[in-house]
């Protein structure tokens, strides 16, 4: 009697979903390469999923990371690979050292950046010593000396009061780029920018990491029928874009923009890259496989981006990211 009335609790346990929110949402470990790996810290879009930070990812070249874009909780996701919470598929991310020193931003949209005072002073406070290299297009000055200044008072209290943090852990250096080409090099990688197509914003960039094994092209936010673009993904081994489906919006219709003077046509005509867009960008530049990130799908099929896909002719190797994927 008791074991039957057990196996009843049991199967309607089995019987609910995962996960309330998003089921299927566990990382994936894609990779292939040990020298390079790329980690979704945040698949995010301005819309705050539960389970998806604000957008950024993480190459990892010889166990040194590279972060692109820093959206909201792209600091803490790097706990995830951290040893200390008993996970280290990729090395490179520890609590004793700075965890990554090097961003890349693609443009200043703040889903994009309001992580950036996270992973400026995170990594400091906890005993990290080096200052932060911060790249990305003009305004990016500003935006980390109006960081540095907003969080004065704690940075004086921490190096000034018992708890005598190291002076220079908190410091950060901006490298605007403004032009096409080489952007960042050192023994590991070299980083090319490219003007992507973003709306009105001058230079928005996407990045074109080297490695001594692998190319991965970051759009960040473009359309994906874009000169520059094109040229940053030409040959390339992962093609990491951006996504909207042509279908929707259908739901959540209170986080759509209701509100916004731009429709959702000329969001895709302008702003970002829609499933044939991305359809023909793969069959052109035919990377090994293709991941897309910062997908706008509201419809109510969780699949409509890779249908959408498919059906505009890709029929390369498709991954639709989750946070904490690897590839
Ligand atoms: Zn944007
Ligand atoms: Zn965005």
């Amino acid at each position: 009697m008791h074991r039957l009335g057990m196996g009843v609790i049991l199967a309607l346990i089995l019987a609910l979903p995962a996960s309330a929110y998003e089921p299927d949402w566990e990382p994936r470990d894609f990779s292939t390469s040990v020298t390079t790996k790329v980690l979704m810290l945040g698949t995010g879009n301005p819309v705050p999923y539960p389970h998806r930070s604000g957008t950024s990812i993480a190459v990892i070249v010889n166990e040194i990371p590279y972060v692109f874009d820093a959206g909201d909780g792209a600091f803490h996701a790097m706990g995830r690979e951290m040893p200390y919470f008993g996970k280290s598929r990729v090395k490179g991310f520890t609590l004793t050292n700075d965890a990554a020193n090097t961003l890349f931003i693609t443009h200043l949209h703040s889903d994009h950046t309001l992580g950036v005072p996270a992973f400026l002073l995170g990594g400091w406070t906890l005993g990290g010593t080096r200052a932060k290299q911060v790249y990305g297009p003009p305004g990016t000055g500003e935006l980390v000396e109006g960081i540095l200044q907003a969080y004065r008072r704690d940075i004086d209290y921490r190096v000034y009061s018992p708890t005598q943090k190291n002076d220079t852990g908190w410091r950060a250096q901006a490298h605007e780029i403004s032009e096409e080409g080489l952007a960042y090099e050192d023994e590991n990688v070299k980083v090319y920018a490219f003007r992507a197509c973003h709306g009105l914003w001058p230079f928005p960039i996407s990045y074109r990491l080297e490695s001594p094994d692998r190319v991965v092209t970051i759009s960040g936010d473009t359309t994906a029928d874009c000169d520059g673009l094109k040229r940053a993904a030409e040959g390339t081994d992962i093609l990491l874009i951006e996504g909207i489906t042509h279908k929707g919006p259908e739901k959540n219709l209170d986080v759509w923009p209701q509100r916004t003077k731009i429709s959702v046509a000329q969001q895709k005509a302008l702003m970002h890259s829609t499933t044939e867009e991305i359809a023909a960008l793969a069959n052109q530049v035919k990377p090994k496989i293709l991941v897309t990130y910062h997908e706008q799908n509201f419809t109510t099929n969780p699949n409509q981006m890779e249908e959408e896909l498919r059906q505009f002719g890709w029929r390369g190797k498709y991954i639709s990211s989750r946070d904490g994927d690897i590839f």
